[in-house]
């Protein structure tokens, strides 16, 4: 094709005004034609060389490996960007997941207690009185009783609590509790970060913001700890960072997973925000009013009710009371004293009748003893421990009448059964 173009030129020219006076023959004319095709041969296989160079998909690839490469660079270091980002803000919301997990663990261990399949002793207020007070019968412990008696809510919240690490480490389970707290909060961040609106935000701010903002229930994160993870985004680079959260969650698991199965019970429970002993005394013992003279806990179910009472009253002395006279631990019992024609000093310090203790005390009901061994757990733990509580009361001894000598432990954890 590029021969017969140059022919068609030799013609051409040949034609011209200024080489037809030179009066050429077809031989010369023909030399012309094959040393100039014969030097054009060479240039045109030169051009032809170069053309098929530059076509090869090779070589042309090698020519753009640099823009190539950048390009890529480009790319790997906004996904690298992303992912490093992404896994900052996993570690900020590594002690917010703690935190929830601490403040959701007591409700979880107060419903767990207090589930059908859950420890007896917490079925019923009774129950509870009725194991704490023959475990105290066992121990045999002045300081204990004394403990119980002045000041039971304390003492009740305690035992609650020791009783609970006893329960969990027999049992093994408070870690299946964290564990699924854990679970159902990944399943919500995971959500979150699926989040039409979420991934609707127009910069990494946005976006955390209305993460943060959807999961505000549940994670405590402040917004200048969300700040290290900010940087220069576009649209796609929000969901791929989303996905990138997704992704380093696992690892976030990993992590919570190995942080609560490191600590032992005793620090679980010391983190734990809601206190499970607190909640257990609320829901199973409910009021925390004790009578006025003798500390019997109320027996009234529940928060709301207008009068407090008790069954069992207890000998007064065993809550430090001490006849004026004698100096003795006194063994009077409200029951009984509502009925008599003595006397009680209110706070004041002025002496009322008994019977009018309701003018002083309108929110208790204390009713009159009907049955005769109603007190005789408490009239057995005066015997036992008579000396050793006048010692920490710095009293005298009480003189404790004949026939409360021959009650036996029997007796005693009986009336206990019976009443309590
Ligand atoms: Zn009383
Ligand atoms: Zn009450």
């Amino acid at each position: 094709m590029y021969s017969q173009e140059l022919l068609k030129m030799i013609n051409n020219n040949l034609k011209q005004h200024k080489f037809e006076n030179l009066r050429t023959t077809k031989l010369f004319e023909l030399d012309l034609k094959l040393w100039v095709l014969g030097n054009a041969v060479v240039m045109f296989q030169r051009m032809h060389e170069e053309f098929v160079r530059r076509n090869d998909p090779q070589s042309y690839l090698e020519e753009m490996k640099p823009q190539y490469f950048y390009t890529f660079i480009n790319m790997f270091e906004t996904r690298n960007e992303c992912q490093r980002r992404a896994k900052q803000f996993c570690m900020v919301l590594t002690p917010a997941i703690l935190d929830h997990i601490n403040r959701c663990l007591g409700k979880e261990i107060v419903d767990d207690i207090l589930q059908k399949t859950g420890p007896q002793k917490f079925k019923s207020r009774k129950i509870l009185q009725q194991e704490v007070l023959n475990k105290l019968l066992i121990d045999g412990s002045s300081e204990k009783y004394a403990e119980y008696i002045n000041s039971y809510e304390d003492f009740m919240k305690r035992w609650i609590s020791q009783d609970l690490t006893e329960h969990y480490k027999c049992q093994n389970t408070i870690h299946v509790l964290q564990t699924s707290i854990l679970q159902s909060l990944l399943r919500k961040i995971k959500q979150a970060l699926q989040d039409e609106k979420t991934l609707q935000a127009k910069t990494i701010y946005d976006f955390l913001a209305e993460f943060c903002n959807v999961l505000k229930k549940e994670l405590v994160i402040s917004q200048n700890s969300t700040k290290v993870v900010l940087f220069e985004n576009n649209l796609s680079t929000i969901q791929q960072f989303a996905h990138e959260i997704e992704w380093h969650l696992s690892d976030l698991e990993k992590l919570v997973e190995q942080d609560i199965k490191s600590r032992n019970i005793e620090t679980i429970f010391l983190h734990s925000t809601l206190k499970p002993q607190d909640e257990l005394f609320r829901k199973v013992i409910g009021c925390d009013k004790q009578c006025p003279f003798c500390k019997a806990p109320c027996e009234a179910g529940g928060w709301n009710h207008k009068e407090h009472f008790a069954t069992v009253h207890r000998p007064r002395g065993l809550s430090q009371h001490v006849n004026e006279n004698t100096k003795a631990l006194d063994h009077s019992i409200c029951s009984s004293n509502i009925i008599s024609n003595k006397a009680f000093r209110n706070a004041e310090g002025k002496p009322h009748p008994y019977k009018d203790y309701q003018k002083y005390y309108p929110d208790w009901a204390i009713h009159p003893d009907t049955t005769a061994d109603s007190s005789d757990y408490w009239k057995f733990v005066f015997i036992q421990f008579n000396h050793l509580f006048a010692k920490l009361y710095n009293a005298n001894p009480a003189n404790l009448p004949e026939d409360w000598h021959k009650l036996t432990r029997e007796k005693a954890l009986k009336s206990l059964n019976k009443t309590q």
